[in-house]
């Protein structure tokens, strides 16, 4: 393995790019040399989720770049932008152990390799105008309309915007063949598809299933925040999913009933059945929404609708979970509102008529 340098001089296991040119000295190299590249984009703070993300792209490229960037543009002003959390030497290590592991591995892309880390400022990416974080501010914006203004897009009006953007500016930067992202944010991919459809971006974007704790919860970059007790709270979330997949699975296709079987976990859960009658157990949990949507353009499948059995449906939902009620800690004194996202597919069982 080969330890490059940054420019603080510090051993690094992987190239580390911070600027374009560079980069680009390279790709242009590795056309030439017909190297298939996978791609996948993080905020770092990387966990499981992320690493599954690039397990895949290594078995199924000859050469990955990852990129870590805390992308302004997709925080509102309100949101967790300054905290978000880093953990830049963690991070390299799990990368390199993914691809220790992997380089070890008999499968037939064994020799594949992560050829570089993309970890630029904020002015490499945004050279021209200081990144605007107001939906009426200026900037060159790439907007996926109205896939982008639902769902997630209506609670965080300018998280579709952002990413769509600096996703645009990665792909011209990388110019990968293939890109990887995970359904944990299925809104995000569904984005993602439309913006390398719409605009022709000649790369294949890749979906990888959801990584869980093993209790359910959803890995997320934000989980840090929650501490112990409202974590434990916190796995309502996959396991009304989960109830209302059981449900479907079980031949149910009434929007209603379907939401309903999400909406009947939070209620009956006795650890979280609160005297105010609000929904939590050491934290109050509100539930943000909780959706039935159509698999390939996220339109809505209003109550009254069934899913329709031969595409199946997305169910997705948000929840902001509140400070703890009675703080026992100086950590839980700190805490902040968490929100957290999860969704379940649920597949479709019956052949088109
Ligand atoms: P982020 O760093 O949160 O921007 O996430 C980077 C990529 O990792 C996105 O494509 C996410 O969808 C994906 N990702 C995040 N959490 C998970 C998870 N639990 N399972 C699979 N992919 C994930």
């Amino acid at each position: 393995m080969r330890w490059a340098s940054t420019k603080a001089e510090v051993p690094t296991p992987f190239p580390v790019f911070r600027d374009v040119p560079p980069l680009r000295e390279v790709r242009k190299k590795m056309f030439r040399e017909g190297k298939e590249v996978g791609f996948v984009a993080t905020m770092g703070a990387l966990h499981e989720g992320h690493l599954s993300l690039v397990k895949h792209a290594l078995q199924e490229n000859t050469d990955v770049f990852v990129s870590i960037f805390v992308n302004p543009t997709q925080f509102a002003a309100h949101e967790d932008l300054d905290s978000y959390p880093k953990t830049w030497e963690e991070d390299l290590q799990k990368l390199k152990q993914v691809q220790d592991e992997h380089a070890a591995s008999a499968g037939p892309n064994a020799k594949s390799k992560i050829k570089g880390i993309f970890a630029p400022t904020v002015k490499v990416m945004y050279p021209t105008l200081p990144p605007s974080s107001d939906i009426a501010g200026n900037g060159s914006f790439v907007t996926i309309t109205p896939l982008g203004n639902q769902l997630e897009g209506s609670s965080r009006p300018i998280f579709f915007r952002g990413v769509a953007t600096v996703c645009t500016k990665l792909f011209n930067i990388i110019q990968a063949d293939r890109v990887y992202f995970g359904q944990k944010d299925i809104q995000q991919s569904v984005v993602i598809k439309r913006m390398v459809k719409d605009f022709h971006i000649p790369t294949e974007v890749r979906v990888i299933p959801t990584s869980r704790e093993s209790d359910g919860l959803a890995m997320s970059s934000r989980n840090v925040y929650l501490g112990e007790r409202r974590r434990e709270d916190a796995v309502v979330l996959s396991k009304a999913l989960f109830a209302a997949r059981d449900l479907y699975n079980s031949g149910e296709v009434s929007g209603k009933k379907i939401r309903d079987a999400a909406y009947n976990v939070f209620g009956q859960e006795s650890q979280l059945r609160r005297k105010d009658g609000k929904l939590g157990g050491s934290c109050q949990i509100e539930i943000d929404y909780i959706a039935l949507s159509e698999p390939q353009n996220m339109a809505m499948i209003p109550d009254f609708a069934k899913v329709d059995p031969s595409q199946g449906a997305i169910l997705s939902a948000a929840v902001y979970v509140q400070p703890v009620d009675e703080p026992r800690t100086e950590k839980e004194v700190g805490q902040r509102v968490v929100r957290l996202i999860d969704n379940v597919i649920l597949e479709p069982r019956e052949k088109a008529l």
